[in-house]
């Protein structure tokens, strides 16, 4: 069969029963693209029908979450787990609340989760979770509460050989904390069935600094390919969570001018960088604050404008690391407009199918997210295993072992990404991933 009857034979027949999940056909779509030829080259891969096996989780779970708010009415949210693929190690990703989270999301997260980790090199295997509570507004007991319901219906699913749920998008220390706890009260097991713990039970040191860091490592070894160095650069950073602070303070401890942060109602700009200090400021504080770029900009670290885009400056570097679709195709033509040369995702899929066409056309390099934001789920495995031997290692190793991780991960793009002078890294991060999966499916049979 030719290449493009198989690849239009898997996108019919995806299209054909998921035609209303439009994140998950996007990301399924755009990885067979870059797998195609590896798949039509190999016959086993043909046999076992690895590309329709690995485009489709191996489990959905979907409950209710029934709980008591402050005012002592019961609501009602809806919660999920996908487990995408245990073919090389327990079911491994974390747990998203956001009111957008519906399971064609969750999937395409899942989905990509599965490449991701595999490109990390340790034994854990794809999934994503999540429920469309809204933690925005709510007091903290209110987001105790619904921790423990969403855990009560959870907990029989998971455990520290089978899935290991850890946080994502407004799921992080505290909220991590509570699931722990109701998980812990339930079985009355202490053990790693969750990472993004605290260091006081069982956390991993470097875990809540691991994917911006990490995305930073990745960047200081594409700048090295590129043969320019990271001091001096000028970054623009959307986001303002976990990933967008932690990957900020790296880039300005490294010599690089950080000029820009954004949430969803608007951005921070600061033409001559923020300072490490603020930063580490906005780290420390950002959970008792509704809005910390508004509250940095009240104490004089740079000027919010209210629905500004952080691509308004002129930059040499962008990291996208708010959320999936961020980047359409005018945010794209914008960074092209503002002299962007480097593109590296911190979140998860920001950019749209045509942001990308355009990012290409003006050659624009452009790392995705499941090479370049692989460090938070990477260290994540590394608190599995300190777990499995009741040890805890050192700052210092751990930081060690995420830049070899990260270092290792951009090896395997230019592995299977570089042809003839030019670098593709979404092709060698979507084939580097795609090998070690499809390699286990053959080997386990059907
Ligand atoms: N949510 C993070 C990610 O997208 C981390 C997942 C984990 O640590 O399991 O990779």
């Amino acid at each position: 069969m030719s290449r493009e009857s198989n690849l239009d034979q898997l996108t019919n027949w995806l299209q054909a029963r998921y035609h209303d999940q439009t994140e998950y056909l996007q990301a399924t779509s755009e990885i067979a693209r870059d797998v195609i030829d590896v798949f039509n080259a190999n016959e086993a891969y043909k046999q076992y029908d690895v590309l329709r096996r690995l485009s489709v989780p191996e489990r959905i779970i979907h409950f209710t979450v029934h709980w008591l708010n402050d005012d002592n009415q019961v609501e009602i949210h809806q919660g999920w787990r996908v487990q995408h693929s245990g073919l090389i190690g327990p079911y491994k990703g974390g747990l998203r609340f956001h009111p957008t989270v519906n399971e064609s999301i969750l999937k395409f997260l899942a989905f990509e989760q599965s490449f991701k980790n595999a490109l990390t090199g340790l034994p854990i295997g794809g999934a994503k979770g999540g429920s469309d509570f809204n933690p925005r507004g709510r007091s903290e007991t209110e987001i105790m509460r619904f921790c423990q319901a969403f855990m009560t219906e959870l907990y029989r699913h998971i455990g520290p050989n089978t899935d290991v749920p850890a946080g994502d998008i407004n799921v992080s220390g505290r909220e991590i904390g509570f699931l722990y706890g109701q998980y812990r009260r339930i079985l009355n097991q202490f053990g790693g069935t969750l990472t993004g713990k605290d260091i006081s039970f069982g956390g991993s040191h470097v875990r809540t600094e691991a994917t911006g860091f990490g995305l930073i490592y990745m960047l200081e070894a594409v700048l090295e390919t590129h043969q320019t160095p990271l001091k001096n650069k000028v970054v623009g950073i959307s986001g303002a969570g976990n990933v967008a602070l932690h990957a900020a303070l790296r880039a300005t401890q490294l010599g690089a001018r950080v000029v820009s942060l954004s949430n969803s109602r608007g951005a921070l700009l600061n033409e001559s960088g923020f300072s490490e200090n603020s930063l580490t400021q906005a780290i420390e504080t950002k959970d008792q604050h509704n809005n910390i770029l508004k509250a940095l900009s009240d104490d004089g670290h740079g000027d919010y404008q209210a629905d500004a885009s952080p691509w308004q400056l002129n930059m040499d570097i962008a990291l996208p690391c708010a959320t999936q679709n961020e980047i359409d195709e005018p945010a794209a033509q914008k960074l092209v407009d503002h002299n962007v040369r480097f593109l590296l995702e911190g979140a998860n899929m920001p950019c749209t199918t045509r942001a990308h066409q355009v990012l290409a056309e003006n050659k624009i390099v452009y790392v995705p997210g499941k090479a370049s934001n692989a460090g938070g789920v990477a260290i994540s495995g590394l608190e599995m295993s300190q777990n499995a031997a009741f040890r805890r290692d050192s700052y210092s190793d751990i930081d060690t072992t995420l830049k070899h991780i990260m270092r290792s991960i951009h090896q395997q793009c230019l592995q299977e990404g570089q042809r003839d002078g030019e670098i593709n890294y979404a092709k060698g991060a979507n084939i580097a991933g795609f090998r070690r999966l499809a390699d286990a499916i053959v080997m386990q049979g059907l």
